[in-house]
């Protein structure tokens, strides 16, 4: 009898803690709250990523309002992905979006891009100059939509950061390639937290600094050879 009352009592005890640890959750929140707040962005993600249909996220509003009636006709896979996550993450900004990309071909992202610059979010694009040539990249259709970008002259620019409304930091090892997407193993970091944004975004506004157009010295060495391949990829041709 002693040992069922002790069971009990135990069970009791368990049940009081459970009840508390809720309590507390609840508050917490409550908290959050009260200061106008949610909890800050904390995320990661890992490549590569299964292929599913985001056609729901990158829609027009008004074109997405009318497919909302009726779903997707596509073959894919409509749940969610780390692609899908992604694209959520950048589709979030409001204000500005700082992208620093050694390689940038993936479509969808693309599209993302386009679609935030369209919203009136100021995007500020840097990206290498080797790279801007890759099969489908990215960077001729940005520039043609009025989005300002700007490269190196030489070396690497092998950063893969993004900055959401100056307040969330995507960065990871993930080139922006739907080879990279769907094949690697690759990790994205999401943080909003100013410990990070803030040496990142310094970063970002120095390299910005730095590669001013004004500042290019290329197109003048004789490598004839460079120089169109850079005109091309920058034309996007
Ligand atoms: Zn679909």
């Amino acid at each position: 009898a002693r040992w069922a009352m002790w069971r009990e009592g135990g069970a009791r005890g368990a049940a009081l803690l459970f009840g508390l640890a809720l309590a507390l959750e609840a508050l917490a929140r409550l908290l959050w709250r009260r200061r106008g707040r949610r909890a800050p962005v904390s995320e990661v993600l890992f490549f590569p990523s299964p292929v599913t249909c985001t056609e729901a996220l990158l829609a027009d509003p008004l074109a997405a309002a009318a497919a909302s009636s009726s779903p997707c006709p596509c073959l894919l896979p409509h749940g969610e992905s780390a692609l899908s996550r992604l694209l959520r993450r950048l589709l979030s900004a409001r204000r500005s979006l700082e992208l620093c990309l050694f390689a940038f071909s993936c479509p969808q992202l693309g599209r993302a891009v386009t679609l935030l610059h369209r919203r009136g979010v100021r995007v500020r694009v840097v990206t290498d100059s080797d790279y801007m040539a890759l099969t489908g990249s990215q960077i001729g259709h940005l520039r043609r939509a009025g989005i300002q970008v700007r490269h190196d002259e030489r070396g690497y620019m092998h950063h893969k950061f993004a900055i959401v409304d100056q307040k969330l930091l995507i960065t990871g090892s993930l080139n922006w390639t739907t080879q990279a997407i769907q094949n690697n193993r690759e990790n994205v970091l999401i943080v909003e937290d100013a410990a990070y944004v803030t040496p990142f975004l310094a970063e970002f506004e120095r390299i910005w600094k730095e590669y001013n157009p004004t500042h290019y010295t290329f197109p003048r060495s004789s490598n004839k050879k460079r120089t169109e391949h850079l005109f091309r990829a920058w034309r996007g041709l």
